[in-house]
């Protein structure tokens, strides 16, 4: 028997009454960041289409994006370097369609971004493209260290300008609508107050990663795998999501967000320094602090355990004063800690970063449910296999957003009444019973402690206990409120990712087992995959 978590019955967390007000588009994109706005730019050729976000318009991972876009853009690059690089890092389980085609589209889409305003750092006319880490070229386009405000700034201004698009800010989506022939829709709060039924023709997943299920992490609140928990409880096949990509360098100062220091910095030679300014990297790989990600974030957390250090430090001092320039957007988050870039030892750590995994999606961003699409961070597209390359991220959400958003304008279907689908759940406790923050909290301390950047058998089990636990107390909970569904779908993707990393026998990419630290082809050259009520089990990968 598979598990089947209470309060994740057929397709909702919110009763329907069947009062509700309603509301009709051709496309419903549910998520505004780059693959979102992507998709509904497409998706737009063909009709009406909303898009909801659940906090402000430029509130989404994409705007807090630093180091770039990879795209073959320059002279010496080629296509199959770089798809050589993605598998290379991908680690043995990328999807060869899907690495295909983000690269070879790639660089019409950074193009098409040019010619809709997009401004990014060039000399003479030609685009600088920086190096790094995993990348065997010069490929990543960057505006300064604040490329994901510019992609955004340049979407939203397309998205504004388009007559057939309306957005629907600080809208959050409940529950997908479900029916025997796909889905028709979904429940959505609207301004934090009103419940609405959106009814659609197509609907595209697009709401980003699920890093607050960690203590730690580089992600805004609005990144809390919303989109993978609803998908799942309406019959979705979710994939991969025991890989989960931790950052090695946030930074690590009291009282402040864990902001994200980019890997650019260390491409430019920063270096990585203990308590008693020893470059440590070199230990444990032979690249030093320019090793793929996993592995320097586990040579920080393996170095602290023996020196008993609390945090390591970047250093930059000896780079000069035109750091400030290379990285405007960190030397001002560090002013008001006192922190000077070219001066100063930063404090880092990492923290959790990017979900590989997330709604299976084919290459035209269809799930397994007819008229629904997934596009960007909640999709598994096989584009990153078991590691992400960096800046491949934006670079997918451009990609896949506009197939899909092309596919489901084109090909939605009829719009239909919204099926009442499983009764709706009977709760037993008003939501003022439990103190959602300390909760959440909770769970993101487990999380870390017990399913982060390195896991075991002993760990997992106790997590996978724990978190059942606490969500079948939770599901008994009539939640009405953002918060209080966040909360619901922290612990579906948390339960998820903890059954997905104790089923995988095996280390490979971002997933690291000390009890079975070797990766094993044999037996783990697959996905995983999730279906609600049915077994977690291996799919084959297909090229
Ligand atoms: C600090 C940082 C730096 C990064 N740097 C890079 C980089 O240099 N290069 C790179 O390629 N990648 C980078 N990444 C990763 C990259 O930014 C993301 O993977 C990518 O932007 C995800 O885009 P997306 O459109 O899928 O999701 P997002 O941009 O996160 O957008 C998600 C949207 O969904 C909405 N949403 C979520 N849940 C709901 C709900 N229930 N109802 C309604 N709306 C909802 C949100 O409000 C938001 O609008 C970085 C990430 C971070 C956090």
């Amino acid at each position: 028997m598979g598990w089947n978590p209470q309060g994740c019955r057929r397709t909702r967390i919110f009763a329907i009454d069947p009062r509700l007000e309603v509301a009709e588009t051709d496309t419903l994109v549910i998520g505004g960041g780059v693959a979102g706005y992507s998709a509904a730019l497409a998706a737009a050729a063909h009709g009406r289409v909303l898009v909801i976000a659940k906090d402000s318009m430029r509130e989404s991972n994409s705007d807090y994006a630093q180091g770039g876009v990879a795209a073959v853009l320059g002279e010496e690059d080629t296509h199959s370097a770089h798809v050589e690089d993605t598998l290379t890092v991908g680690s043995g389980v990328c999807e060869r369609a899907a690495v295909d085609i983000v690269v070879s589209e790639g660089p019409k889409r950074v193009r098409e971004l040019i010619s809709w305003g997009g401004r990014f750092d060039s000399e003479a006319g030609r685009l600088q493209l920086a190096l790094e880490g995993g990348h065997s070229q010069r490929r990543v386009v960057h505006a300064k260290d604040e490329t994901g405000a510019e992609v955004q700034r340049t979407l939203v201004s397309q998205i504004r300008a388009h007559a057939n698009i309306t957005v629907w800010e600080f809208t959050f989506a409940i529950d997908l609508d479900v029916d025997d022939l796909g889905c028709t829709g979904a429940l959505v709060l609207r301004d934090r107050r009103d419940v609405v039924r959106v009814r659609a023709r197509s609907t595209i997943l697009c709401t980003g990663g699920s890093g607050r299920l960690y203590r730690e992490t580089t992600n805004p609140d609005i990144a809390t795998g919303d989109g993978v928990a609803m998908a799942f409880r309406a019959g979705a096949r979710i994939r991969d999501v025991e890989f989960v990509q931790f950052h090695p360098t946030t930074l690590y100062v009291a009282g402040s967000a864990r902001h994200l220091i980019t890997e650019a910095v260390r491409g430019e030679g920063g270096h990585l320094v203990d308590e008693k300014g020893e470059r440590f990297t070199f230990r444990y790989h032979p690249a030093g602090e320019l090793a793929p990600r996993d592995v320097v974030s586990r040579a920080i957390v393996s170095h602290l355990a023996s020196t008993g250090g609390s945090c390591v430090y970047l250093s930059l001092a000896h780079l000069g004063d035109r750091v400030h320039k290379l990285f405007p957007g960190i030397s001002r988050t560090l002013t008001p800690f006192r922190l000077d870039l070219a001066k100063d030892r930063i404090p880092v750590l990492p923290s959790a970063h990017y979900h590989v995994g997330g709604v299976e999606a084919d290459l035209s961003g269809r799930t397994s449910i007819p008229r629904l699409f997934a596009a960007g961070e909640v999709a598994s597209s096989g584009l990153h296999g078991a590691n992400r390359l960096a800046s491949n991220s934006l670079l997918e959400g451009l990609v896949f957003g506009r197939r899909a958003g092309e596919l489901a304008g084109a090909d939605g279907g009829e719009l239909r009444e919204s099926a009442e689908g499983d009764s709706s759940p009977q709760r037993d406790l008003p939501g003022s019973v439990l103190h959602v923050g300390d909760m959440t909290n909770s769970i993101r301390s487990l999380m870390w402690r017990a399913v982060g950047i390195m896991r075991n058998q002993e760990s997992l089990e106790a997590a996978r206990s724990r978190l059942a636990s606490w969500n079948d107390y939770v599901s008994q909970v009539d939640f009405k409120d953002a918060r209080g569904f966040e909360l619901v779908n922290l612990l579906t993707v948390g339960l998820l990712v903890t059954e997905a990393a104790a089923w995988r026998h095996e280390s490979r990419g971002t997933h690291f087992r000390t009890d079975w630290p070797e990766k094993d082809d044999v037996h783990f050259k697959a996905h995983s995959v999730q279906v609600i009520g049915q077994e977690i089990h291996a799919q084959p990968i297909t090229g």
